[in-house]
Formats: structure tokens, C-alpha cells, sequence
């Protein structure tokens, strides 16, 4: 095949005029890789888009749980073929490979210049466009795919995971409590440490089977007009003990009138909890934690603010990602709770942001976001809903 030919068969170069494609091939080499042999490596400078030709290649990527050293593991995001394409990163800023690319079988690729293929990307507007437009399918199409495969993996580890490890701690309780025998101290305690480990690993399974719930499932059985005012009562009463033992001043300054809002009641009331728990969390002694509701013609925006240790700049972009943990956070958490919080707020059509410090402080963290008074036309959680609107009301 030539590479005219390879380029008219790819997915993301078809339906170039021939002309085109010619000017296309002309700035790409062929190059050979044997299995094993690396094409690029993640963090590496992107110079060059690959079609393959020949063979397979694996596309894989570090993912770490929480910040413990040696928490990396190499995942396989996809495996391609012929006439599919990588490399994407050589065609858009900051030009760094966010994956790792393996051949796995002998394989041959066209690799195109990327600078080249810019170029002639800037010179023909509608070529541009078509590449351009075919690219964007294929990289949705592929990040619909992952996301599905995620889902369904959490799914299925967290349900079989957690079965036997709620039989265990059953088991461990009857123990703790006399009925299969006297304990001496020492193996009490020692129960007891299996037990408290076990709890802490039924929560994590929790938090996964939310997170991937709310990524899979519509929230709109669980949508019905709920007083604001309840339910921020409800999450600071879970939060109260551990303000109480830091010596925290836990306020709520949420006024009187708010219309019901139409939400999913133990949603929100989760949402609120975590960043209430956060803000406690993040607090020396001595700080002060609040939260207050203002009322806008359309929504209604919360803010959770506090005096503690706040979120440096740089890490403010990835706090809401999932198992996403800053410098500062101690050894407890798994990174999980921003993310879902995020989730459970988008699933509502609303919108959620950090600012950090909060605008007239010096210290201190603040969180943000916003519920619609009434859910016209906008199913919540639908791709419809624009949260972004919220800004421009
Ligand atoms: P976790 O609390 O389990 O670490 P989260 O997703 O709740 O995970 O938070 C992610 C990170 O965001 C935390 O590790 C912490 O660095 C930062 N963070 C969240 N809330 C606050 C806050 N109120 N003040 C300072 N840092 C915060």
C-alpha cells in the first residue's frame, strides 16, 4: 500500500482532495518498531502523528492512587491497528505526550511532521477542517469508550469486592462482641485493627461505587422541591463533632425566604458534607468555617469558606479530579471527594469552582456552587443543561 493509500483509508485523513493527501504523505516517513520497542513515552517533547500501517500498538499511561510513593501502575488505555492513528498531542499545544505508545506486534507507521502537517492544516482552511473535524470524532469516540470501560470496571470490582469484605467484618464483629469466645485483650485489639481497616475499605468501595453511579445514572427519580435550609442543618450536624474537637467555629449563614429548589436531597446534603468535612479538615485550630447562600433570580449560589490552609495556584486546575490529592492533604483521603462532589453539582445543571484565597482575604479556601430555582426545560444532568450560564445571569 502506498501512503496515499494508507492516508485515504484513515479514519481522520479520508476525504482529503487527492491533491492534499499527496502534500500529506510527502511530510511523513515510514518507520519500522518491534514488539516491545517503545514509539514515545509519556512527559516526551510531541513531534510527529502516527497512522499505522502494519502491526499494533498499545497505548498506556501511568495512573497513581493517592500521592504514596510507588502508587503507579501502567494502565492500557487502547489498542489500535491498521489505519488507526496516535499521537494526537503532536497537532495541539503543549505539544507533550500524555501517554506512553508500545508496538506489541511488528509494526510499521506513517509518522507525519507535525509542524509540517500544521502548516498545511494553516494554508487550506477546509482541509483543516475536515482533518480537524475527523479528528474530534475519534478522540470523543475513544474517550466515550474508556469512560464506559471505567465505569464498568469500578462497577463490577467494587460489587464483588465488597460482598465478601461486608461478610468479614460481620464475622469480625460477632468476635469483638463475646459471641465466638472470650478474647484475651491482645487479640481484641488486633480484631479491632482488622475490623477499623476493613470499615475504612468498605467506604473506599463506597466512594467508587458513587462516583461511578452518578458518571452512569440520572438523578431525576431522585429530584424533588427540597428546603436549602434543611439540609445544610443536616451537614453541619455531621461535621459538628470534628469542628468541635479542633475548636473550629462551624457557621451558617444561609438567609430565610429561599424558594425549594428542585434536588436530589442526599445528593446535595453529601455534597455540602464534603466540603464542610474538607473545609474542617484543611483548618487549624482556632479557624472558622462557613457557609452562606445567596439568592439570584434564576439560582441560588452556596459558598463554603474557611480560614485554613488554601489550595496553591497551580494545584487549583486539578482538585477536582478523581484520586487528585494536593501537596499539602495529609496521609488520610483518597482524592475522591472533590470529584464526586463535582459530579453530584454538574448532574444538577449547576456549576462548581475554587477560589483560593477567597477575593478580599488573604487566607483561606472558598468553594462555590450553584442550584437552579426550577428545573424548566432542563432535565438535570443533561447534556443540555450549560452551567456555564450561571456566570452571564
Ligand atoms: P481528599 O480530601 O480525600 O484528599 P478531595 O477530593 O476531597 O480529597 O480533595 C482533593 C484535594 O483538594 C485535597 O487533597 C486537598 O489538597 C485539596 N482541598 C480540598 N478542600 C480543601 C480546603 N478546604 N482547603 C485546602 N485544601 C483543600
Amino acid at each position: 500500500m502506498t501512503h496515499e493509500e494508507l492516508l485515504e483509508q484513515s479514519p481522520v485523513f479520508k476525504g482529503l482532495p487527492g491533491e492534499l493527501r499527496a502534500l500529506v504523505a510527502a511530510v511523513g516517513v515510514e518507520q519500522r518498531y518491534s514488539p516491545g520497542q517503545r514509539v514515545f513515552q509519556e512527559g516526551d517533547d510531541s513531534t510527529h502523528f502516527y497512522v499505522i500501517e502494519e502491526g499494533r500498538v498499545a497505548l498506556e499511561m501511568n495512573v497513581h492512587v493517592g500521592r504514596a510513593e510507588g502508587s503507579g501502575r501502567r494502565a492500557f488505555a487502547a489498542v489500535i491497528g491498521p489505519t488507526e492513528s496516535f499521537g494526537w498531542s503532536a497537532l495541539v499545544p503543549p505539544h507533550t505526550r500524555t501517554m506512553s505508545a508500545l508496538a506489541i506486534q511488528p509494526t510499521s507507521v506513517l509518522a507525519i511532521d507535525g509542524q509540517a502537517l500544521q502548516r498545511l492544516v494553516a494554508d487550506d482552511a477546509a482541509a483543516g477542517a475536515i482533518i480537524f473535524g475527523q479528528l474530534s470524532e475519534l478522540i470523543s469516540s475513544r474517550l466515550e469508550e474508556a469512560r464506559a470501560k471505567l465505569c464498568f470496571i469500578i462497577s463490577l470490582v467494587s460489587h464483588e469486592l465488597k460482598a465478601p469484605l461486608a461478610a468479614v467484618e460481620s464475622y469480625l464483629q460477632v468476635m469483638l462482641g463475646g459471641y465466638a469466645g472470650e478474647m484475651s485483650e491482645k487479640q481484641r485489639a488486633m480484631v479491632g485493627r482488622c475490623s477499623h481497616r476493613v470499615q475504612e475499605l468498605i467506604e473506599l468501595i463506597n466512594s467508587l461505587l458513587r462516583v461511578s453511579r452518578i458518571e452512569t445514572g440520572d438523578l431525576s427519580q431522585e429530584i424533588k422541591p427540597a428546603a436549602l435550609a434543611t439540609i445544610v442543618g443536616e451537614a453541619m450536624e455531621n461535621v459538628g463533632p470534628a469542628a468541635a474537637i479542633k475548636g473550629i467555629a462551624l457557621r451558617d449563614r444561609i438567609p430565610d425566604g429561599l424558594p425549594l429548589l428542585p434536588l436530589a436531597p442526599l445528593r446535595i446534603q453529601e455534597t455540602i458534607t464534603n466540603l464542610l468535612d474538607n473545609a474542617v479538615k484543611f483548618t487549624p485550630s482556632a479557624g472558622t468555617v462557613e457557609i452562606l447562600a445567596s439568592d439570584h433570580p434564576d439560582f441560588v449560589e452556596v459558598e463554603v469558606v474557611d480560614t485554613g490552609i488554601g489550595i496553591p495556584l497551580e494545584e487549583q486546575p486539578r482538585i477536582f479530579d478523581e484520586f487528585y490529592r494536593g501537596e499539602k492533604a495529609d496521609a488520610k483521603g483518597l482524592g475522591l471527594g472533590l470529584a464526586l462532589v463535582k459530579k453530584i453539582v454538574e448532574a444538577h445543571g449547576g456549576r462548581i469552582w475554587v477560589e483560593s484565597p477567597p477575593s478580599g482575604r488573604t487566607v483561606g479556601t472558598a468553594f462555590h456552587f450553584t442550584l437552579w430555582k426550577s428545573g424548566s426545560g432542563r432535565a438535570p444532568g443533561s447534556k443540555n443543561s450549560k452551567p456555564g450560564r450561571v456566570e452571564a445571569a
